[in-house]
């Protein structure tokens, strides 16, 4: 067994893989970006290298920085992670070249598995069925559109070195195939450097199911699937283990597919064949396609290390360092059910758009598994993936963990920013989701009720107000003292939730509690015992503020910002053309550059000021003009940061 690694990666996988080193006794090095240096990763390790700037090219990419503080620190193996260096194949070269091994397959096997075209043509030598389609090497644009007449609409075009979604288009019939094609191949050679394709027949009611393989080099194992069609962009929401509907004949059918696929490159190491399936007529044995094969650990990888009790990254450290596969097939089985949700810094309203800020409160219940690479204070930064955690469950049977996933959601307190939290609550309790009929088109078909702002009522919106006005220390027992310091008796103070402004008076009873009037409704509120109490009923509100940003969990984070009545509110900036600083402060990032047309809201800069981030946002739509400061410099109250381009008459 290794003494010790090197963990080349960030955030929760970066975490989760020094757990468990640390639970085998392998001591751990991190590497760290200028954004990270006070990371969670970085405090779990025994030890950290700085590898450079924030940019992930500057940093997490950057092979030989990572192989040297490898070197440097007497760490015997590298572990990738997911994302960055995880399917690179020149970097396994660049590693085991240095003496060190990869915590992972052979850089032959990620090259066979690199580019999907490729790889769909060994996995039909291997014999496992693979979704009908051209992936050949002409990529000529007319000889393609026939391709797809023969194939018969609809059809995917997909980047053959695509990821994470990208580089893909569905399309519907042939008078929409030539525009797709080229959006698809520019899409693909911005974010691969390689604009091939190919197209496949678009399955419909697809479900996403894949199987977990894990081999030594020799053999190869499957730990079953994991049911992945509850997705957004064609990306992963909410995974569950084992899938539903599934028969025993399918899944003996798909586990040996799988291990078919992993043996037929030498498998080594924990892998992913994910598989598409034809949901319509439920599941059969002859209706799943091979997609493509994921040669590293993947993000979802606990729900199935929860119905099979196997730590994959154990299985992962043993196997690197020269054991043969921890158990067999008949060793394995499944026991009860499974799910995890991604927990994203991300509004869902405006399209899942990723957003950041500074994590005021970060509260978990203690019912799931929670793997997260970020602590309360730690911020959601723009360089990397706006993941805060991921929560799983696992329980005896489908519905009681499907339950237990609808609780811990509604037990997730995240303040400081906007998550998806509430989206994924409703998620867990939709009907369809509910009886296991799931495909991914669920969510794009029922957006419009899971993507609604939960607005607070008005015993939320008067526990907010007396939590803004510094009352909630009010003790029953003690109401003398808060009192005089209340003085006068009633307060008038305004809140923003949701856009809309709530006016809220408050008056002070002799009984010790408070009489709270938003709009038409008055609610008697106290705080005692540790809890927050609404007309006599003790409820189960907590709250979180930083600043003028508020939240109370209550079934859901309701966000809102105190309006603070000393400051008027300064509207001089609104429809004008320069965005200054409001207050001396850092400039952590601009997000702008010259010619850049900009929507009214966007956040067009990050400035860190009294310990906090305030985001500069466009007053206006409009075309920036000139940006006058950078990221690192040190401005004075009303700096001129950003211009925009005079408004057209
Ligand atoms: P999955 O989401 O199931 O792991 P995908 O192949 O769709 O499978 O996604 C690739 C994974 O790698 C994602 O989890 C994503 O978070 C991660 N990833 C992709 N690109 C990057 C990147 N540039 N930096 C860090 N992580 C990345
Ligand atoms: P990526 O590398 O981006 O993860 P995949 O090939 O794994 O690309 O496909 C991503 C998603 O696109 C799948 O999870 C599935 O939802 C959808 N998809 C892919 N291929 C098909 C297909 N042939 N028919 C229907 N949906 C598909
Ligand atoms: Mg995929």
């Amino acid at each position: 067994m290794f003494e010790k690694i090197l963990i080349a990666n960030r955030g929760e996988i970066a975490c989760r893989v020094m757990e468990t080193a640390r639970e085998m006794g392998v001591k751990t090095v991190a590497v760290y970006s200028d954004a990270d240096a006070n990371a969670k990763h970085v405090e779990l390790a025994d030890q950290a290298v700085h590898i450079g700037g924030a940019a992930p090219a500057d940093s997490y990419l950057k092979g030989d920085v990572i192989i040297a503080a490898a070197l440097d620190t007497g760490a015997q193996g590298i572990h990738p992670g997911y994302g960055f260096l995880s399917e690179n194949p020149e970097f396994v070269e660049a590693v085991e070249a240095a003496g060190l091994t990869f915590i992972g397959p052979s850089a032959k096997a990620i090259r066979a598995m690199g580019l999907k075209d490729a790889a769909k043509v060994l996995m039909e030598e291997a014999n496992v069925p693979v979704v009908p389609g051209y992936h050949g090497d002409n990529q000529d644009g007319t000889f393609l559109a026939e391709q797809a007449e023969v194939i018969g609409y609809p059809v995917l075009i997909k980047a053959v070195a695509g990821g994470g979604g990208k580089g893909m288009r569905l399309v519907e019939k042939s008078a929409d195939f030539s525009d797709a094609l080229a959006s698809a191949q520019g899409e693909a050679t911005t974010a691969f450097g390689n604009p091939d394709v190919l197209i496949e027949k678009y399955v419909t009611s697809p479900r996403h199911i894949e199987v977990q393989v894990f081999g030594d080099g020799t053999n190869a194992v499957h730990l079953f699937e994991r049911d992945c069609s509850l997705q957004r962009r064609h990306q992963k929401v909410i995974e569950e283990a084992p899938a539903p509907g599934m028969t025993d004949e399918m899944r003996f059918a798909m586990g040996d597919a799988a291990v078919r696929a992993a043996e037929a490159i030498n498998y080594k190491g924990a892998g992913t064949i994910e598989f598409i399936v034809d949901g319509s007529n439920g599941l059969r044995a002859d209706g799943f396609w091979f997609m493509e094969m994921n040669t590293r650990l993947q993000v979802e990888h606990p729900v199935t290390e929860a119905i099979t009790g196997v730590d994959l990254v154990e299985w992962q450290l043993r196997v690197a360092s020269g054991e043969t596969l921890p158990k067999q097939q008949e060793e394995l089985t499944i026991t009860g059910h499974s799910f995890e949700a991604r927990i994203y810094a991300e509004d869902v309203p405006k399209g899942f758009l990723p957003a950041t800020g500074t994590l005021s409160h970060l509260e978990f219940p203690t019912q799931a598994r929670i793997d997260s690479g970020v602590r309360a204070g730690d911020t959601i930064s723009p360089w990397y993936d706006p993941m805060i955690a991921k929560l799983v469950v696992h329980g005896a049977t489908r519905d009681i963990a499907l339950k237990q996933l609808e609780r811990a959601l509604r037990w997730t307190d995240v303040g400081g920013t906007v998550t998806n939290v509430s989206f994924l609550a409703l998620l867990a309790a939709q009907p369809n989701f509910v009886a296991g009929d799931v495909d991914t088109g669920l969510i794009e078909r029922h957006i419009n009720a899971l993507a609604v702002q939960p607005s607070a009522c008005t015993k939320a919106r008067s526990v907010a107000a007396l939590t803004a006005l510094g009352l909630r220390p009010l003790d029953g027992s003690a109401p003398a003292e808060t009192l005089v310091l209340w003085s006068p008796l009633t307060h008038s103070m305004s809140l923003i939730h949701n856009e809309e402004r709530i006016d809220v008076d408050v008056r002070v009873n002799d009984t010790g509690n408070y009489s709270v009037y938003v709009g038409e409704a008055e609610h008697l509120v106290t705080f005692k015992g540790g809890s927050w109490w609404v007309d006599t009923v003790k409820v189960l509100a907590r709250t979180a503020q930083n600043g003028d940003d508020l939240t109370v969990f209550w079934g859901n984070g309701y966000r809102f910002t105190v309006v603070d009545p000393l400051v008027r509110e300064d509207e001089a900036g609104a429809g004008g053309n320069v965005i200054a600083a409001p207050m001396p402060g850092l400039v952590k990032a601009i997000f702008a550059e010259a010619g850049q047309e900009v929507s009214e809201g966007d956040r067009l800069a990050v400035l860190e000021a009294m310990k906090m981030e305030h985001s500069l946002l466009a007053p206006r739509d409009g075309v920036v003009a000139d940006v006058l400061a950078s990221a690192g410099a040190q401005v004075e109250d009303g700096t001129a940061l950003i211009v925009l381009e005079e408004e057209e008459e």
